[in-house]
């Protein structure tokens, strides 16, 4: 019996061309930023998504971790849903590893973030408070995705308020499939997006974030702190 695992998209294989490629790739030191199948990966995720650098890291939650590293400092917060990945599933790492205070919102029913809510929570320039530094979204969640027209307002608060504009799309390529949109599409109001390759992709490892080419170099010096170098 041919048995189909359901458990999660991340139990995926590669198939044999994919195998092939693997084993043909050419190869280098990544942390010399001399690996030529790296740097392809990273300049095609970026053109692909309108951005102006990529950095392939380990996995999703790194990468979530580094884009959060480079947008907030000591001190500093980010707006993130209740059950948003970057909050609940990756360990608490970002108050952990980079003294962030994450401050939570309950989501809606489709995982957005009602916008009265996340303006009501970013915080006065005050002593009493931590910075507000960032608002992060998932796209997809739990397998919903976010309206277009949402990306776009909630981009216009956090401009308007000097926050930067994270999306853990972990999934983004399944988002834009279920709006027959291409992928920059949802990319293009953020500034900055993690994607998992090892989320149905059939990769045995890794994501890729893309930003700023500044954000990308906090980000890099962020990921050999981290171990993923
Ligand atoms: C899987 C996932 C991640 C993290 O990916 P890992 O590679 O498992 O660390 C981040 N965000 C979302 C929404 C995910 O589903």
């Amino acid at each position: 019996m041919k048995v189909i695992d359901l458990r999660s998209d991340t139990v995926t294989r590669p198939g044999e061309a994919m195998r092939d490629a693997m084993y043909a790739a050419s190869v280098g030191d990544d942390v010399y930023g001399e690996d030529p199948t790296v740097n392809a990966l990273q300049r095609r995720l970026a053109d692909d998504l309108g951005f102006e650098a990529g950095l392939f890291v380990p996995s999703g939650t790194q990468s979530n971790l580094l884009a959060l590293l480079a947008h907030c400092e000591r001190g500093d917060e980010y707006i993130v849903g209740m059950d948003a990945h970057t909050y609940k599933f990756e360990g608490g790492g970002a108050a952990v590893l980079g003294s962030i205070q994450p401050q939570p919102i309950v989501q809606a029913e489709d995982g957005s973030l009602p916008l009265d809510r996340v303006a009501a929570a970013i915080k006065p320039v005050d002593p009493h408070f931590a910075r507000t530094r960032l608002l992060a979204l998932e796209n997809t969640w739990h397998g919903r995705t976010l309206p277009l027209d949402y990306l776009r307002e909630a981009g216009e608060l956090a401009r308007a308020h000097g926050l930067g504009y994270h999306l853990d799309g972990a999934r983004l390529f399944n988002a834009a499939v279920a709006r027959g949109v291409p992928a920059r599409e949802i990319a293009r109001h953020f500034d900055s997006v993690s994607v998992c390759l090892s989320k149905g992709l059939g990769a045995p490892v890794g994501s890729v974030l893309v930003g700023t080419q500044a954000l990308i170099d906090k980000a890099r010096r962020w990921r050999k702190v981290c171990g993923g170098g």
